[in-house]
């Protein structure tokens, strides 16, 4: 018997290694948190698989592929996903839905009863899927000689044939057009069941050599040519396509809606998240803490509300609700969102990540930080592509004040603003480089007015663009085309 190792994990660190292991490849923050809900929904769904064997689950991909990096440390974005989306499951009609999900479906799913005739269900019918039609599975060749073909038959499928395979052809689709049965002729004819041969032919030649059932088959002189598309069975949501619509800007309850149609995404009652931390919430932002945090809540809750208010932003521009996150050690606070230790807070667009309240509020930065994140989440909502990330860093220091010593010019000269913001190798770096951000947006809105910094941020002209890439002291000239 292999030896094995049973780890005891909760249920948000148990999603981190199921997204590592499942999820890992996908760019998109919503896609991921798609996947994290669809993670979660599963294993509550699915609790309890290995009993008889003392553990819930494998780390295999027959539940889901888990996941420990070496050095403990999950990235940045998976952390975020579980942490954004905790306690959201999917259900069908107040239960928990049965989350299927592929790696690219190839334009359109697949129905799970064509696949499985017992899981038949409303939501797991075959949808049509625009989105990954430009994903690296989205057309696949293979060529198998007509020998290997008659062989893998002979060998895994009991078949006698004698020759080489002199035809295979399709003999039916299901729902989606994925091959069903293949009819495969070598002096007489056999049907032969597409996923059977596809598993066959998988085992014989190689993983993922038939990256799906959705093709056509043809033959060229001595080799069976199979032209597809998609990888995977094609059940559920889409990986490839979730990606896109992420990346296009959908929610991931939008992602969800989309592949898993009349489910919605509910928000879990206590007992399944009984280990996870407690969260408060006022009108605006929920916040997750460790108990002993306790007695600085209420004021967190209550200066980010008033932060809101004072930012003079519209209303419209504002996030309806944002979650807070804090930790116990600046340790941990490290570990879950990769930031240095000198970091105050961090926010991944959506959610703002605290040291732990105790640290900020010994400093006296309590109210700073709480101010300076919610500006991000502000400013970040409404940044346009290709605006980097020192403007908003700019921007966020002259909206909320706060006093940066004029050191500039401490910027080593080899580094660029952008890399010294997003990856600072030391404390005096990121003074230097918010010193040298605020510097350009204030200068900016000087010479160009305060509305023209808004506009840079959410409609840059091309000019903007250059001259935040070249990120040099001289601003560009009015532009009279897009005012
Ligand atoms: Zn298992
Ligand atoms: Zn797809
Ligand atoms: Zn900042």
């Amino acid at each position: 018997m292999q030896p094995r190792l049973t780890v005891t994990v909760n249920l948000d660190s148990y999603l981190e290694g199921v997204l590592a292991g499942e999820a890992s490849i996908l760019k998109s923050r919503e896609a991921l948190e798609a996947m994290a809900v669809v993670a979660r929904t599963w294993a509550l769904r699915y609790r309890g698989r290995h009993q008889a064997a003392g553990y819930d689950f494998c780390s295999l991909t027959h539940c889901q592929v888990f996941r420990i990096p070496e050095n403990s440390k999950y990235p940045a974005a998976i952390v975020g996903a579980v942490q954004k989306t905790r306690g959201k499951v999917l259900q069908y009609r107040g239960q928990l839905a049965d989350p299927y999900f592929s790696a690219d479906c190839g334009g359109v799913t697949e129905s799970a009863g064509d696949v499985w005739p017992d899981k038949n269900i409303p939501y797991l019918q075959s949808v049509s899927d625009p989105y990954c039609a430009a994903s690296v599975h989205s057309k696949w060749r293979q060529a198998i000689p007509r020998e290997t073909a008659a062989s893998v038959l002979r060998e895994d499928q009991g078949l006698p044939i004698r020759g080489p395979v002199r035809e295979l052809t399709i003999e039916s689709r299901d729902s989606s057009g994925r091959a069903r049965r293949l009819r495969v002729t070598a002096g007489q004819a056999w049907l032969v069941d597409a996923n059977a041969f596809r598993y066959a032919v998988d085992r014989r030649l190689g993983w993922n050599t038939l990256k799906s059932n959705l093709y056509e088959v043809h033959l060229q002189g001595d080799v069976l040519i199979f032209a597809g598309r998609g990888l995977g069975h094609g059940v559920g949501l889409c990986q490839a396509g979730a990606d896109q619509m992420g990346q296009m800007g959908a929610s991931y309850e939008k992602i969800l809606a989309r592949y898993f149609p009349g489910t919605t995404v509910a928000t879990l009652p206590s007992p399944a998240q009984q280990d996870a931390d407690p969260v408060v919430s006022s009108e605006h932002f929920e916040l997750a803490y460790p108990e002993s945090q306790q007695q600085w809540v209420n004021g967190v809750l209550s200066t980010l509300e008033r932060c809101r208010k004072e930012l003079g932003l519209n209303v419209a521009d504002l996030p309806a609700r944002v979650h807070v996150q804090t930790w116990d050690t600046t340790a941990e606070f490290i570990r879950a969102t990769g930031k240095p230790g000198w970091a105050a807070g961090s926010t991944d667009g959506n959610a703002i990540f605290l040291q732990p309240l105790r640290t900020l509020a010994a400093k006296g930065i309590l109210d700073q930080t709480l101010r300076h994140e919610f500006a991000h989440v502000a400013v970040h909502r409404l940044r346009a592509s290709g605006v980097p990330d020192w403007f908003e860093e700019g921007l966020v220091l002259y909206l909320t004040g706060e006093r940066i010593a004029d050191d500039r010019d401490a910027l080593p000269s080899a580094r660029s603003l952008s890399q010294a913001i997003s990856r600072a190798q030391s404390e005096a770096e990121t003074h230097a480089a918010y010193a040298r951000a605020y510097a350009l947006v204030r200068d900016f809105a000087a010479r160009r007015g305060e509305d023209t910094l808004w506009r840079t941020l959410e409609r840059p002209t091309p000019q903007d663009l250059k001259w935040l890439k070249t990120e040099s002291a001289k601003p560009p000239a009015p532009s009279r085309t897009n005012p």
